[in-house]
C-alpha cells in the first residue's frame, strides 16, 4: 500500500461543531469521543455532532492504557478528561498504524501533538485545506521504513507528517 491509499482519520475536538466547520468533514473518516458532546452546550453545535454520527462518524473510547500514558507524559499540562480521551485515541490509532490527524483550537492538544508528533489542524487559523505529506516511520529506531514491521527491531510502523 502507498501512502496515498491509506484513508486518513480526522480525531473531531469540540472546536469542530461550535464552529460550524464539520461540513468539511462529511466525505471524511471522522472519530470522536462522547466527552465531546458533553462539552457541546448550543443546538446548533449538537445538531452538528448528532448530523456527523449519522453520517459515520465514529464515537470511540479510548483503552485505559493509553489514557493512562497521556496522564503520565503530560501531567504538568492543564488537559481535561475530553483532552486526554483524544489524545488516548490519538495515540492508540497512532500504534495501530493509522494515519490520523487531529483537529482541534486547543493549544494544550496541540502541544502534545507536536511532541508526540501527532499531525494536527485548526479550525479557528482555518489550515483544514492544508495537505500533508506522509511518512512511515519505525518508532523505535526513529527511521523512515517502507514496510510496515521494522526489519531492524520488528516494530510496527507509524504514519507521521514530514
Ligand atoms: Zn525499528
Amino acid at each position: 500500500m502507498t501512502s496515498s491509499d491509506t484513508p486518513v482519520i480526522y480525531i473531531l475536538d469540540t472546536a469542530v461543531f461550535i464552529k460550524n466547520a464539520s461540513s468539511w468533514f462529511h466525505d471524511k473518516m471522522c472519530i470522536t469521543t462522547y466527552s465531546v458532546y458533553e462539552e457541546l452546550i448550543t443546538m446548533p453545535a449538537k445538531m452538528e455532532f448528532e448530523k456527523m454520527q449519522l453520517q459515520g462518524m465514529e464515537l470511540y473510547s479510548p483503552k485505559q492504557k493509553y489514557k493512562e500514558e497521556i496522564k503520565k507524559r503530560y501531567s504538568y499540562l492543564k488537559l481535561s478528561e475530553t483532552d486526554i480521551e483524544l489524545l488516548a485515541i490519538a495515540l492508540e490509532l497512532k500504534e495501530k498504524g493509522k494515519k490520523i490527524i487531529m483537529v482541534t483550537d486547543d493549544y494544550s492538544i496541540q502541544d502534545v501533538c507536536k511532541k508526540e508528533n501527532i499531525p494536527f489542524m485548526s479550525v479557528e487559523r482555518g489550515t483544514i485545506t492544508k495537505s500533508l505529506e506522509w511518512k512511515k516511520i519505525c518508532p523505535s529506531c526513529k527511521k523512515e521504513i517502507t514496510q510496515d514491521i521494522c526489519e531492524v527491531c520488528g516494530s510496527k510502523s507509524i504514519w507521521i507528517s514530514k
